[in-house]
C-alpha cells in the first residue's frame, strides 16, 4: 500500500491508474477504522479495479467545543487493517496540505444542512462538503463509497454531486452494527462500560418505531413519542432529535407512510451517538 501525503502526488498516482484504464473506488474516512469502514472498502473492491482510502481528521467539520483534539488517531493500526483489506493507495495528508494558509473557499448548501445534525452542529456540513469536494478534486474517483450510518451526510453529498455536476458515482452502503445492535463508530471508544451497555437503546428505539409503522401506525407523534420515551430513560442521556423524515428532502413527514427515514441522535454522557433506519 502506498501512503501518499500531498494532493499533487495523490492526483499523479490516480491519473496514472486511470490512464491505464483502471477505475478508482474511493473511501473517505477520518481513521480509527472499524468494520463499518472496512465494509466500504469491500464494496469498493467489488466495483472498482483499485481502491483508494483517505484518512483525514477534517478540522473544518468540528465545532469549537467538539472532539477534534482527542479524536482517536491509531494510524499504524489503520494502515495494517487497510493493507489486509487489499487497499493499494492511502491518502493521509497533514492538515496544512488540505488547508494551507489563506484558505477561504467553502461549499455551502442552502437548506439540507439546517436540519437534524446540522441544526445542533452549525457549520458541520459546510466542513464535510468542503473536504469531500477537495478530496474528489484530488483523487478524481470513478466511484465514492459512504455509509448510511451518517444518513444526512450521504444526502448532502449526493445533492452536491448533482448540483455541481461532479463526475463521480456515489454509493451508500448499509450500517454495520455490533452484535448487540449498536452502530459501529469511531466514537464508541469514548463510552464508559455503563454507557456502552446503554448505547444499544438507540437501535432498540429504531426497531420499536419500525415495528409500529409496519403494524400500520401512521402518527409521528405517537411513534416518535414512544421512541423518545425509551431513549429518555437512558441514565445521563440527552436527546438531540428523534425524527421521521422524507429520504431525500429530510423534511419531517406528517404521516408515517413509507418511504421515510427514522433518525435518532442522543448524547450519552459526553459522547454523541447517531443511528437511523430507512423504512421502505
Ligand atoms: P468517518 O471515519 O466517521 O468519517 O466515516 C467514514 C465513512 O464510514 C463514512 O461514509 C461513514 O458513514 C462510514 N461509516 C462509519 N460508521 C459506519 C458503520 N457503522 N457502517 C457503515 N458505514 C459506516
Amino acid at each position: 500500500m502506498k501512503i501518499i501525503r500531498t494532493p499533487r502526488a495523490m492526483t499523479a498516482a490516480m491519473t496514472a491508474l486511470q490512464r491505464r484504464g483502471r477505475s478508482v473506488g474511493f473511501v473517505p474516512t477520518m481513521g480509527a477504522l472499524h468494520d463499518g469502514h472496512l465494509s466500504l472498502v469491500r464494496a469498493a473492491r467489488k466495483r472498482a479495479s483499485d481502491v483508494a482510502v483517505s484518512i483525514f481528521v477534517n478540522p473544518t467539520q468540528f465545532g469549537p467545543r467538539e472532539d477534534l483534539a482527542k479524536y482517536p488517531r491509531p494510524f499504524a493500526r489503520d494502515c495494517r487493517l487497510l493493507r489486509e483489506a487489499g487497499v493499494r493507495y492511502l491518502y493521509a495528508p497533514p492538515p496544512g496540505a488540505v488547508y494551507p494558509a489563506g484558505h477561504e473557499t467553502y461549499v455551502v448548501q442552502e437548506r439540507l444542512p439546517a436540519r437534524l445534525c446540522g441544526a445542533v452542529r452549525p457549520g458541520h456540513f459546510r466542513g464535510v462538503l468542503t473536504v469531500v469536494l477537495k478530496l474528489f478534486q484530488v483523487v478524481r474517483p470513478d466511484l465514492a463509497f459512504f455509509g448510511q450510518k451518517d444518513y444526512q451526510q450521504s444526502v448532502v453529498i449526493r445533492r452536491m454531486v448533482k448540483d455541481l455536476d461532479l463526475p463521480v458515482k456515489v454509493v451508500v452502503c448499509p450500517i454495520v452494527r455490533e452484535p448487540d445492535g449498536l452502530a459501529m463508530s469511531s466514537r464508541n471508544v469514548y463510552l464508559s462500560a455503563e454507557e456502552r451497555a446503554q448505547a444499544p437503546t438507540l437501535h432498540a428505539a429504531l426497531r420499536l418505531g419500525r415495528a409500529a409503522i409496519r403494524a400500520g401506525e401512521r402518527s409521528p407523534r405517537k411513534v416518535l413519542g414512544a421512541m423518545r420515551a425509551i431513549l429518555a430513560a437512558i441514565p445521563g442521556a440527552s436527546i438531540d432529535y428523534v425524527s421521521a423524515v422524507h429520504p431525500d428532502t429530510l423534511e419531517d413527514v406528517r404521516t408515517l407512510r413509507p418511504p421515510l427515514v427514522l433518525l435518532v441522535a442522543v448524547r450519552i454522557g459526553r459522547t454523541r451517538l447517531i443511528d437511523n433506519w430507512i423504512v421502505r
